[in-house]
């Protein structure tokens, strides 16, 4: 049996009682239909309302096409029986939402359409934002310039605060003869939304949504990112309350950046380019310390290393990390005639290089884990990881006794 629709009549309707007319168990889930509804079943790219049947909450609402029958899958069905009168509560800042987006949506797609023969050729609405494809019939471009002029244009629209009005046609063909945006194709009981005067409209659109009563209660319409996707401009959208709600966010985000770098918001670019070419600098300047370092210790290797004597020539770093201390023992190879472990204190990390005999990689593999050590390399190179730092002399100390 068809579910009467009181959100077509009423759309601000929050509250209403309710019969159950059926219980059903479908695909695993309880669903309740009743002889009338105050909830919008997803449809038409809107995602369904929520709220309650009595004391039980709803999780989906959904509608069977074929019968007109509204189900409402619910979180326990034991409570309810066929007959019984039920009061149902709408989650009305979820529909207000939905309503303000789906409005806006319409808004903004007429002004695209009007000002630049661009199509809306592709819509979804998420829970608080809503994507957009656009494409101009012509083939052309969108611009920024275009998305803004067509932004502000929607905005002025809301700020004019025309009456939103839903009419109802029996047929595709009646429909037609209105001016709508999109091509109707088929179908019957076609209801088509007219933002403004339905003879004069800023924008008119087959739609089985809900929307506010007046363009005004959108209350705001924002184009937060244009991106290219198929050949199209896929454009994220917010309305209402969620645009508001980015919007302060962005400011809020925006305000303690401009606090941070002691700046205005509306100098923030500037100042974090400045930041940047700062930051590039900084980073050059220590990649020459570094290579400076490098080179003064691979200085200090040669001369130390052909002196020394014992098994394993053990050299600690307290600035240099791992990769550094890898870098500048690979370009020295020559030089390790003997083994040595260059310690990077501050990584606790060994890199250990051999002349080959015995092999770097197979020293590490050998003895790293028994003190919680991994790693491993080549023949005349290896590198071992260690969380404490006795673990990292212990091993060392080992690996001497070892070649000894
Ligand atoms: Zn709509």
């Amino acid at each position: 049996m068809a579910t009467e629709r009181l959100y077509q009549k009423d759309v601000y309707l929050r509250e209403a009682d309710l019969t159950v007319c059926a219980i059903r168990e479908y695909k695993g889930k309880m669903q309740v239909a009743c002889d009338r509804t105050i909830f919008f079943p997803e449809g038409g790219g809107q995602p369904c309302d929520l709220g309650c049947l009595g004391e039980v909450k709803i999780t989906d609402v959904k509608e069977d096409k074929e019968t007109g029958t509204v189900w409402h899958t619910v979180e326990d069905a034991s409570g309810f029986a066929e007959g019984q009168t039920v009061h149902a509560v709408l989650d009305w800042t979820r529909r207000f939402d939905h309503m303000q987006m789906h409005c806006g949506e319409h808004i903004l797609s007429g002004r695209f359409f009007e000002l630049f023969g661009v199509e809306n050729r592709g819509f979804h609405m998420g829970e608080d934002y809503m994507t957009i494809d656009m494409a101009a019939i012509d083939g052309s471009p969108i611009t920024d310039e275009m998305i803004d002029k067509a932004e502000l244009a929607a905005n002025e629209v809301v700020w004019a605060n025309v009456p939103v009005t839903t009419l109802w046609f029996d047929t595709a063909e009646e429909a037609k003869s209105q001016p709508v945006r999109k091509e109707i194709k088929f179908g019957e009981d076609i209801s088509v939304v007219f933002i403004g005067d339905p003879s004069a409209p800023y924008d008119c659109c087959a739609c089985c949504g809900t929307h506010p009563a007046t363009s005004g209660q959108v209350g705001l319409i924002s184009v937060l990112k244009a991106e290219n996707y198929k050949g199209m401009t896929r454009m994220t959208i917010k309305a209402g309350r969620p645009a508001l709600a980015e919007s302060v966010l962005r400011s809020k985000i925006a305000s303690q950046l401009a606090q941070k770098y002691s700046c205005e918001v509306s100098t923030l670019i500037e100042r974090e380019a400045a930041n940047d070419a700062k930051n590039d600098d900084v980073r050059r300047e220590l990649s020459e310390l570094k290579s400076a370092l490098a080179k003064a210790e691979e200085e200090k290797l040669k001369e130390a290393l052909p002196a020394f004597e014992g098994s394993l020539a053990v050299f600690r770093y307290p600035l240099m990390s791992a990769d550094d201390l890898q870098s500048m023992a690979r370009k020295a190879e020559a030089i390790f005639t003997k083994p040595a472990a260059l310690y990077s204190e501050k990584d606790k990390t060994v890199v250990l290089a051999t002349p080959g005999t015995p092999a770097a990689g197979q020293l590490v593999k050998d003895y790293a884990n028994m003190y919680g050590g991994k790693g491993g390399g080549s023949k005349t190179l290896a590198r071992a990881i260690f969380t404490k730092k006795a673990d990292a002399e212990l091993f060392m100390d080992l690996i001497e006794k070892h070649l000894r």
